[in-house]
């Protein structure tokens, strides 16, 4: 292999159709480097590529092309603070997801004792982030999925944070009642031409019939009997389900019904509180 520096390496893979910021956490993982370490790179531009670190930067940047995450490709994802540890039986945990995790919060006096569920979790983002930011809380993660749950439970482990795992389909499973239930469900409908472009991703996560909103109907109808008096629901959902989200939790009964945006100012998430 002919010699190539840092610059002309990262240069390449942008002509071949990567965008700046994944050429260069490609560029740093393969190097052996922090994600946070984009500066390394600027200050070493003109470093040589090692043959074989050449060799393996090619095999992933062809998987990159191909479509994978770079959290699959790489083998971690930051959320909220956490390295979590992912791949392909899970969700590749989005930032959308952290304005789900800040309204828990918001829910979550520090210091409180509050029993918290997070339905469908994945990889275990939202259960460990809160568990993180809440230790005196007792959270609860489901999924349906064995090998989800084997995801999550080995990142909980690996971040000694004490959540539960149960395996259920939602609520089916779950025993007592909880003063918060969150989730990010599957949301995008069968069919949405979004999903060409999520081709790597477990498809159970992401899609939930005609309307993409057949998890969230039975999530909002299964969660008054799981919830103390007074407990709230707060759900992730698509750019465009905010106002149909908003009528399900008002027709189950559910009060302040609100919703929240993301970073990018989408209504993301929404979420209602049960009578006291
Ligand atoms: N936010 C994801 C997407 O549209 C979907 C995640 C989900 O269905 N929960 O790419």
């Amino acid at each position: 292999m002919t010699a190539v520096t840092v610059a002309q390496s990262l240069q390449r893979a942008q002509t071949l159709g990567l965008a700046r910021i994944d050429a260069q956490l490609l560029h740093l993982h393969v190097l052996g480097r922090e994600p946070h370490d984009r500066a390394w790179l600027l200050a070493h531009d003109r470093d040589e590529l090692p043959a074989e670190v050449q060799a393996t930067l090619e095999a992933l940047l062809q998987r990159r092309l191909a479509g994978e995450p770079i959290a699959y490709i790489t083998g971690f994802k930051e959320f909220f603070g956490l390295r979590l540890q992912v791949d392909a039986r899970v969700l590749d945990p989005r930032p959308d997801t952290e304005t789900l995790v800040e309204w828990a919060l918001d829910l979550l006096p520090k210091g409180c004792t509050h029993r918290v569920l997070d339905l469908g979790t994945g990889s275990g983002a939202v259960a460990l982030a809160l568990q993180h930011q809440r230790p005196s809380c007792s959270v609860t993660a489901v999924d349906a999925s064995a090998n989800a749950l084997a995801v999550a439970s080995a990142n909980a482990q690996r971040l000694a944070l004490p959540v539960r795992f149960v395996q259920s389909d939602w609520m089916a499973a779950v025993p007592g009642l909880f003063e918060l239930i969150v989730s990010n469900p599957p949301y995008v409908a069968d069919g949405d031409p979004h999903l060409t472009a999520l081709t790597h991703e477990p498809l159970q996560a992401l899609t939930s019939g005609a309307d993409g909103l057949d998890d969230i109907r039975s999530i909002v109808a299964q969660a008054p009997s799981h919830l103390a008096p007074g407990g709230w629901l707060l759900l992730e959902h698509g750019w465009d389900q905010a106002h149909a989200v908003q009528d399900l939790l008002r027709s189950s009964g559910f009060e302040a019904v609100q919703s929240r945006q993301d970073l990018a100012g989408t209504a993301r998430c929404t979420g209602g509180r049960l009578p006291g």
